[in-house]
């Protein structure tokens, strides 16, 4: 039998080949780092893992797309972004994942996020594989009528690769219901066909599934919660630290207030807002989701409670608990450090790789529970993946029937993700116990299904 050390070798060698087959793209050898790091314990204990080729296979994309997307703005000028879908990993079911429109969206971005995606919706068990597209189009600023073509253009490309039974994107940064909807509107067209179950995220009334916006704040509070239980704790009457404005920061403060704990904060590039009373979410969603506006009017409005720090973190706010919403690297380890000064006794990843690989190793360290993306952030596939069950049995379930799915889900993630951390002798580590179960589903899949 190799052991941990000699099998921690091999998988460092592979590292070093990912960065030379994959330059210039830091942010998808950051997340294959942290993956690959914490699977020495099971490839070293089951020879099947270390076949080789398998991880190998695992690490590269079964198919990445990339192509022009070209649209005119408001005054007939013509633009052209660069769209994209990685379908990374397709041994658990049809590629399954976000698509992203933001400026920093390149190759590196999608595939760090698609790689993510494979383990995180292997945890929920619902029988999706792994993929993420976007564009580094700005919808910023951009008319409804501006952001109607350019989805129109993007899906002209993409709706050639997609598919109910094939691959099925959903919403992520910049993308929400009204992206969504012209996305579907045109791939209906051009495929003339009615195919709901080819993107989730959709309204209500036209195959959307209630509690899918709510679902990843949600079940990133339900999974803090979780962690919390395990120490004998709860979340009544905590403070908490949530960074970010958009769907998952605004569904995050709301489950908080429901389960009696306070968010004093949201952000976004400008700075941020702390609310001494608590952020008041009729205001917040009024300026970010019917005005699309920017945090300061928050702080304007809301009265003497609230502050704007224009360019601030978030992360300087004592809380007991922490929230990052926002967007990748968001955390780093001067932040863990002062979190940690503050008392801080839970850290769950709401957006995607957050928290830098060294705030998440001080962050460990000082005993803080730790709840990784892949597992903490996962309620939103979760509900995707039951929107695609909806559409397939031509029904909708009421919101009191998906929310109990989605706490069971989250529940089950948790337990998943503890008890496998402490197989493999890690107790407590969620990011072990995240990466080596939501590995394992996969790698049994893919020894099953061949050399392909
Ligand atoms: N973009 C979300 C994520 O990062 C949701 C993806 C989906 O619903 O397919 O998991």
């Amino acid at each position: 039998m190799t052991t941990r050390r000699e099998t921690q070798t091999r998988l460092d060698q592979l590292l070093k080949e990912i960065e030379h087959r994959n330059p210039a793209q830091p942010e998808f050898h950051q997340a294959a780092h942290e993956v690959l790091e914490t699977l020495a314990p099971v490839v070293a204990a089951r020879p099947e893992y270390a076949e080789p080729g398998l991880i190998e296979r695992l690490v590269e994309p079964e198919r990445q797309v990339m192509f022009r997307v070209p649209w005119q703005d408001d005054q007939g000028r013509v633009h052209v972004n660069r769209g994209f879908r990685v379908e990374f990993n397709s041994a658990l079911g049809p590629y399954k994942g976000g698509l992203r429109f933001h400026p920093s969206v390149n190759l590196g971005v999608i595939k760090f996020l698609g790689f993510e995606q494979i383990f995180k919706n292997a945890l929920t068990g619902l029988g999706i594989g792994g993929g993420k597209g976007g564009s580094d189009f700005d919808p910023h600023g951009r008319s409804d009528a501006e952001v109607m073509r350019f989805c129109q253009s993007f899906m002209t490309e993409l709706y050639r690769h997609i598919g109910e039974h094939t691959d099925v994107p959903a919403g992520d940064i910049g993308v929400g219901g009204r992206e969504i909807g012209y996305l579907f509107g045109q791939y209906r067209r051009i495929t003339n066909r009615w195919e709901a179950g080819v993107l989730t995220g959709k309204g209500q009334g036209w195959g959307g599934s209630l509690i899918r916006p709510e679902a990843t704040g949600y079940g990133n509070v339900l999974f803090a919660a979780a962690m919390l239980r395990e120490r004998g704790e709860d979340l009544e009457g905590q403070t908490a630290v949530v960074s970010g404005s958009g769907n998952v920061a605004i569904y995050t403060i709301e489950k908080l207030a429901a389960l009696g704990a306070n968010a004093v904060t949201c952000s976004d590039s400008s700075g941020y807002v702390v609310d001494e009373k608590g952020i008041d979410l009729d205001l917040l969603k009024q300026i970010k989701e019917v005005e699309r506006g920017r945090v300061d009017a928050y702080a304007e409005r809301r009265g003497s409670s609230a502050r704007f720090v224009p360019g601030g973190r978030v992360w300087d706010v004592p809380a007991d608990i922490a929230l990052p919403s926002a967007t990748q690297n968001e955390l780093d380890e001067n932040d863990a450090a002062t979190l940690i000064r503050n008392g801080v006794k839970a850290v769950s990843e709401g957006a995607n790789m957050p928290a830098t690989p060294e705030a998440v190793h001080l962050l460990q360290k000082a005993g803080v529970a730790f709840g990784p993306g892949k597992a903490a952030n996962a309620g939103g596939v979760a509900v995707s993946a039951l929107e695609m069950a909806q559409n397939h049995a031509r029904t909708s379930w009421t919101a009191a029937r998906v929310e109990e799915e989605l706490t069971h889900i989250m529940n089950d993630i948790h337990t998943t993700c503890h008890e496998t951390a402490e197989r493999y002798d890690a107790p407590g580590d969620y990011v072990t116990g995240a990466n080596i179960a939501g590995f394992e589903r996969v790698a049994d899949a893919m020894l099953a299904q061949g050399v392909i």
